[in-house]
């Protein structure tokens, strides 16, 4: 078994914020992740992360990991497939091998909410992406739609229209709500946008050949042939393996945690997606920080050893 101060679960720009942190406090830190950056590395474009004017998600994320290994944080990818939270010394099981760790720190994010629509699962990989940024490349010339009304499904629907022959957006509303900038940027694109529409159905053969969408306030429907359809309608927080060590989740499955980020388990933290803040890489990152600030306070008892190293702190909830 290796021994570390600790550990920390998840590789986006959460995970490597605390990673940052805890090494330069020289505290023994992995990050064991399943792939690098997270959703991050999915941007196409990343513009409103400070002091980088515009960079692709998987450039920040290289960057991110150059710059916590610079200062002594392993990053290890690997998948955690089982957790011992409860005793001072925690466990973090992966495939491959175990880890011990006084402190886990959970960044482990979120995946993408699917619609649940008749056709989805089967053509997944065939003509239903949930990731432009891969997959929007393999749709030159082709006819494309994209469903959703935030930023993720109007950028994913500009980039649509720079590569695919025919770009579609389809919202559920009346109105987005993706930033204003974007909203712009989208009004001089070449998207068609289907407002105040749902998809029922996704049909095709070996491929995705068209969809039947209905309009919410008509309850009329109409079919929409096309190549390809991407979902971009949010996330949803990735809890399983932490639930099943007894970690507290709310109603909505976020985990919970007070104003220092511990979640109900002492010596275990959580920040980023997963724990619902706002979903932006400049928030992870800060969260992550923050997390790893307290966590050695928790480990150190205090800058200067006043508390007691066990003193978890008040269970003040606010997420
Ligand atoms: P999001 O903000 O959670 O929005 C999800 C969108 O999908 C909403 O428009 C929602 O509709 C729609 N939706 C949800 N379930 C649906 C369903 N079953 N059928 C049809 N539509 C459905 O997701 P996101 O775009 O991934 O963004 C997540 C966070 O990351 C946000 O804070 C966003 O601002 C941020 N982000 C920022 C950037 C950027 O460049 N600044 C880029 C990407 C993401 P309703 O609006 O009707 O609820």
């Amino acid at each position: 078994m290796d021994t570390y101060d600790v550990v920390i679960i998840g590789g986006g720009p959460a995970g490597l914020g605390a990673g940052l942190y805890t090494a330069r406090r020289n505290l023994k830190t992995i990050v064991l992740s399943e792939t690098l950056g997270g959703q991050m590395a999915l941007a196409h474009i990343v513009e409103n992360y400070l002091g980088i004017e515009s960079i692709t998600g998987i450039e920040l994320a290289e960057k991110m990991r150059k710059q916590v290994e610079k200062f002594g944080c392993e990053f290890k990818l690997a998948k955690v497939a089982g957790l011992e939270l409860k005793d001072e010394i925690k466990k973090v099981k992966t495939t491959e091998k175990e880890y011990s760790a006084k402190v886990v720190i959970i960044a482990t994010g979120s995946h993408y909410r699917r619609l649940e629509v008749e056709g989805e699962e089967k053509f997944i990989g065939k003509g239903v992406s949930y990731c432009s940024t891969c997959d929007m490349p393999l749709f030159k010339d082709k006819k494309v739609a994209v469903i959703g009304g935030s930023d993720s499904a109007v950028n994913a629907a500009i980039y649509a229209s720079e590569i695919a022959s025919e770009a579609y957006l389809i919202h559920r509303r009346d109105k987005l709500r993706a930033e204003e900038i974007t909203q712009e940027k989208l009004k001089k694109s070449p998207v068609k946008i289907i407002w105040d529409s749902v998809v029922e159905k996704i049909e095709g053969d070996k491929f995705v050949n068209k969809i039947i969408i209905k309009n919410l306030k008509t309850n009329e429907t109409q079919e929409l042939e096309l190549n390809g359809v991407f979902i971009e309608i949010g996330e949803i927080p990735t809890t399983e393996i932490v639930k099943s060590a007894g970690v507290e989740v709310n109603e909505k499955n976020f985990v919970v945690v007070n104003d220092k980020f511990e979640t109900n388990i002492p010596g275990v933290y959580a920040v980023g997606d997963v724990i619902g803040s706002f979903a932006q890489i400049i928030v992870a990152a800060a969260e992550g920080a923050e997390a790893a600030t307290n966590a050695y306070l928790y480990l150190k008892g205090g800058f200067y050893g006043e508390r007691k190293p066990t003193d978890y702190g008040e269970k003040k909830k606010v997420k």
